[in-house]
């Protein structure tokens, strides 16, 4: 599903991703983790083209990214991204926000994003937050409305870039617990985080970097057992 080979990206002379390359399949679930600067955030920006790459491929779903006949809105569409900051559009209710890419990208009519939306809004268990404007909701909902955004354009990959990091603690874990029900669908996914109990509990692989390589890729079982 996603295929990523010896790339290599620069920040003006600043080398932030060395020769990386990883593999996912359909319906995995890899967390990366290491230390901040380390890259993690700048790899998965790769993967929807938010950043360039200077060397090396990526393919998702087949598509080369740097195809020139590459639909990157289309792309984009097939990848849904939730960030730390959950970046959602404050003067749109909750509803707008997810039915917005729906209907400009996918030109879907308004009442079959509208119903989507809510199915999604139940999902991610608000369902009665439709009206709502992001300012009115705590971080955690918010972060699951930005959840339910993503998923709104059907996309084939989820990418999580610290999607907790920027909450109260309460607030983690029933962000997580949507993350794992997504994991549990079969949802092909990406994440960032240092929720190591998530990883431990919900990845097929954990990844680890360190100055833009990487440094170890594993099963949660031998990443965490000590040798
Ligand atoms: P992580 O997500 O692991 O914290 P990042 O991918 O955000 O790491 O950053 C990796 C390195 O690249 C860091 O040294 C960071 O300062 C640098 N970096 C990230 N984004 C930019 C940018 N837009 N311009 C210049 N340097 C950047
Ligand atoms: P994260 O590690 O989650 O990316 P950062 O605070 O490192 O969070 O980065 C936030 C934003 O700032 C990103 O868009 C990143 O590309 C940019 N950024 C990070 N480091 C630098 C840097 N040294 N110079 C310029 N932009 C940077």
């Amino acid at each position: 599903m996603i295929d990523i080979r010896h790339i290599h990206k620069w920040y003006g002379d600043h080398h932030a991703l060395k020769d990386v390359s990883l593999r996912v399949d359909k319906g995995e679930v890899f967390v990366i983790c290491g230390p901040s600067g380390s890259g993690k955030s700048t790899l998965i920006r790769c993967i929807n083209r938010l950043e360039p790459i200077q060397k090396g491929t990526i393919m998702v779903d087949g598509a080369d990214l740097y195809a020139e006949d590459l639909n990157l809105t289309l792309l984009r569409a097939e990848i849904g991204f939730v960030f730390q900051q959950f970046n959602l559009y404050p003067h749109m209710t909750v509803l707008e926000n997810i039915t917005l890419a729906p209907t400009m990208v996918r030109k879907m009519d308004k009442k079959e994003a509208r119903e989507i939306a809510m199915d999604l809004l139940g999902k991610v268990n608000i369902p009665d937050k439709a009206d709502a404007y992001p300012g009115q909701l705590s971080g955690g909902q918010q972060q699951r409305v930005a959840i339910a955004r993503g998923l709104a354009m059907q996309p084939k990959i989820m990418l999580f870039d610290e999607p907790t990091s920027a909450l109260d603690p309460e607030m983690i874990n029933e962000v997580l617990d949507v993350m794992k029900t997504l994991a549990k669908e079969g949802m092909t996914m990406l994440c960032v985080t240092h929720e190591m109990g998530f990883a431990r509990e919900v990845a097929d692989q954990v990844v680890f970097m360190d100055e833009g390589t990487l440094i170890e890729q594993d099963t949660p079982e031998r990443f965490f057992s000590n040798p």
